[in-house]
């Protein structure tokens, strides 16, 4: 099946505001016939680490939360907490760093909730029938409301090539244990030969998962985050990329499938094609973009929203793959292959520029 999907770029001119063409992009996608009055909705987004820029503008929330409103229906923004350390690990200070971000009901007039609870044990297990994932555990303030909505920042990763509305969906819309689930085969290794003892992966380590004996070694409580893996200056940390990041993948499309099946309805899907870091939105800080801001992407079908974002990058960059260029150890292909073979999207799409 060929998928619909509908780009607005931000080369329209001065007088025409990219606010207004994320709405035509909702109303491309029947935004009003999707969502109903008196439900509840969760908006899926991803509010960034604090330090870091990359992140989706608050600002761009506006029109899709306008949307809604006058459907009627009960918006709230949501995101979970993270597996590590930092100003997202628990809902306290998650809501601290979304307001700092600019996530806020100040400034949006939506509340935020921190759908995986206070320390991320707030989970509902969700039936898939996937390779690796039969139950998936998902944050239970995003399955238990009435639709869904995602808006996704697309960039880069680290473990996955790049980050967009699967990764948010799968990742994002899990709890700590369903993060613990896709992470756990990305334990990284220590070369013992190489390794000088300088500490320096320790440091960056969030769950104080790095013991030395005496040189450095990787605990059980690792949580696969790869974090320490770009910290040592001797490239003496890795993982087996091929085999890790391939099954990192596969789960990804497979706690994917929960959250879309989960919700038994189509969904839209929103995809930010600006500041387009090389990294992911949870780090403290962010990279030059990979290419110039692009626009936006929207359609109710996940796997070829992604895809068109992932080609318009490619064209934008000249054919040359900006993430493959960061990591060339990950085959972010796999996403897209695994995706349409469990039925989770299409992997063919028309593209529908959208100009006000
Ligand atoms: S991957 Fe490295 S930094 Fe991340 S938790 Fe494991 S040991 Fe710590
Ligand atoms: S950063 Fe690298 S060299 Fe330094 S202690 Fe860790 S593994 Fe060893």
């Amino acid at each position: 099946m060929i998928a619909d999907v509908y780009f607005a770029g931000l080369d329209s001119g001065r007088s025409h505001s990219p606010l207004r063409q994320i709405t035509r992009l909702l109303n491309k996608c029947h935004v009003d016939r999707l969502y109903h009055k008196d439900e509840f909705v969760a908006v899926k987004i991803h509010m960034g680490e604090y330090g870091n820029t990359a992140f989706i503008r608050p600002v761009y929330l506006r029109p899709i939360l306008e949307a809604l409103r006058k459907i009627e229906c009960k918006p709230y923004l949501t995101d979970t907490n993270t597996l590590y350390t930092g100003m997202r690990w628990n809902s306290v200070d998650h809501l601290h760093c979304a307001a700092l971000n600019g996530f806020n009901y100040a400034g949006l007039q939506v509340p935020v909730i921190i759908a995986d609870g206070l320390r991320g044990e707030n989970t509902v297990e969700v039936p898939v029938e996937g390779e690796l994932v039969q139950r998936a555990k998902l944050a239970a303030d995003i399955i238990h409301a009435d639709a869904l909505l995602v808006v996704s920042h697309f960039k880069g990763h680290n473990l996955t090539g790049f980050g967009g509305t699967l990764k948010n969906l799968a990742m994002g819309c899990a709890s700590r244990a369903g993060k613990l689930d896709m992470h756990s085969v990305l334990r990284p290794q220590v070369d013992q030969q190489l390794c000088t003892a300088c500490h320096r992966c320790a440091k960056s380590c969030q769950a104080d998962a790095i013991v030395f004996q005496p040189k450095a070694e990787i605990t059980e409580a690792c949580v696969g985050c790869a974090r320490c893996i770009g910290a040592c200056p001797e490239d003496a940390i890795d993982s087996d990329w091929g085999q890790s990041s391939a099954n990192v993948q596969k789960k990804i499309v497979e706690y994917a499938k929960a959250v879309v099946t989960s919700f038994n309805r189509l969904g839209i899907y929103i995809n930010i094609l600006t500041a387009m870091s090389p990294d992911c939105d949870c780090y403290g800080g962010n990279d030059a973009p990979v290419t110039q801001d692009i626009g936006f992407l929207a359609s109710t079908d996940p796997v070829a929203l992604d895809k068109a974002s992932h080609d318009l990058v490619l064209s934008a960059c000249g054919g040359k793959d900006p993430f493959k260029r960061r990591y060339p150890h990950l085959d972010s292909s796999i996403t897209f292959a695994h995706a349409a073979k469990i039925g989770l999207g299409s992997g063919s799409y028309r593209l529908h520029e959208v100009r006000g």
